[in-house]
């Protein structure tokens, strides 16, 4: 069994950050001695050594570090910054159940919202950024509506006032969902493109707003994965919705189009294959488990929730693939209606989770049924055993 041991306490207002900090850090080449929840604000690990074998020069890579640095004191300092993380989706909520969308342009200030980019009702404009950050939303807000067609995904939250922020910062590598609307930085340009590039970065961002005002997981250790992964899952069914793609010919890339093409690698996150989405020098290599096995032990990044969420993402790819077909048709509906049941524990760990998707199956296709077959089959391969809680019994 894997013990909760040295975890941090739950971030109650975490920041979602779309690039994790263990990506960051290499490219900073900080080499571990950036630590976010302790407010340690100096880089300790020198500069990058020129004339390594492999990868950019030292004066790229010099230029990527210092971006890097500033991207992860920025996030740092957001991450402090309590006034304006305070999670109220409910104000969002638009009455006549209608779409509207507004994005703005910080013009590489570090603050939002900026002056007006796009709004609803008004055509394409030139910034191409604001365009896909538009275009991303309204993305997001159909897949919804198909989702409520097919489940009981709470009606209400779908008229949504939906903003975003593009141009956030100079050279800022992130994104984040900061409790009421999207933040899109520009990318360093040497690693990451527009943080605007990749659909199902936009997606997972919302889906930790979805899940705001669905759950109460605690961001930390296994409950904060499986929030990391139910965005991730939204992330890649809103890109294959999109596209109409069926789950065979899916990339199941999170980030697929935001590295810059020096870059040795395919996206942030690979739902088929966690573990292999890149392996370059700056990057180093994909540092994602796809099985319990594998399964990390630490206390960084809210204990592992980027990392160990590479279990629960496979589970559900190897369940849809298994199934055949679009995805989200009966795969993402199954996992956004245990999460619209609102009865996962503010603790579930991958098993309670794994336990309620099993349940959900038998309630929609019966004790036996292939999809509960292929379910169990698919927890199985990650070797996540499901369990039912003490508390939950009786
Ligand atoms: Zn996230």
């Amino acid at each position: 069994m894997h013990k909760a041991a040295q975890l941090p306490d739950p971030d109650p207002h975490p920041r979602h950050h779309a690039v994790p900090p263990y990506l960051l850090m290499s490219m900073a080449a900080c080499d571990g001695a950036w630590d976010a929840s302790e407010g340690m604000r100096e880089f300790i690990a020198p500069p990058p050594e020129p004339g390594e074998a492999e990868g950019p020069g030292a004066e790229t890579r010099a230029r990527i570090a210092t971006r890097a640095r500033r991207t992860l004191l920025l996030d740092q300092a957001l991450l402090h910054d309590r006034a304006t993380t305070a999670t109220d989706l409910d104000r969002l909520i638009e009455p006549s159940g209608r779409l509207i969308r507004a994005i703005c342009d910080a013009q590489g200030a570090e603050t939002t919202p900026g002056t007006d980019a796009r709004t609803e009702g008004l055509g394409p404009v030139a910034d191409e950024d604001a365009n896909r950050a538009f275009d991303g939303l309204g993305a997001v807000h159909a897949f919804l509506v198909e989702m409520l067609k097919l489940n009981s995904l709470d009606g209400a939250g779908l008229g949504l006032g939906l903003g975003g922020t593009v141009h956030y910062g100079l050279h800022y590598a992130n994104a984040f969902w900061d409790g009421t609307q999207m933040v899109m930085g520009d990318g360093d340009g040497e690693i990451f493109e527009s943080l605007t590039s990749s659909l199902s970065v936009i997606a997972h961002e919302l889906g930790h707003g979805l899940l705001q005002h669905t759950t109460n997981l605690a961001y930390r250790g296994q409950s904060g994965a499986l929030n990391e992964s139910i965005a991730d899952v939204l992330g890649a069914l809103v890109e294959q919705f999109t596209a109409g793609q069926d789950a065979a010919s899916a990339s199941w890339l999170i980030g697929e189009g935001l590295f810059t093409d020096k870059v040795r690698g395919l996206g942030l996150r690979s739902m088929a294959a966690p573990g292999t989405a890149y392996d370059d020098p700056v990057l180093g290599r994909d540092p994602q488990p796809a099985t319990m096995s594998g399964y990390v032990e630490t206390a960084e990044d809210h204990g592992g929730v980027h990392l160990n969420s590479g279990i629960p993402n496979h589970a559900f790819y190897l369940f849809a693939t298994a199934l055949g077909g679009k995805a989200w048709e009966t795969a993402g509906s199954l996992w956004f209606n245990v999460v619209a049941m609102r009865a996962l524990p503010e603790d579930a760990d991958f098993g309670t989770f794994a336990e309620q998707t099993l349940l959900q199956a038998r309630r929609d296709h019966g004790a036996g049924s292939k999809v509960e077959l292929a379910l169990a089959d698919a927890w199985d391969t990650v070797g996540v055993v499901p369990r039912v809680k003490d508390a939950e019994q009786g």
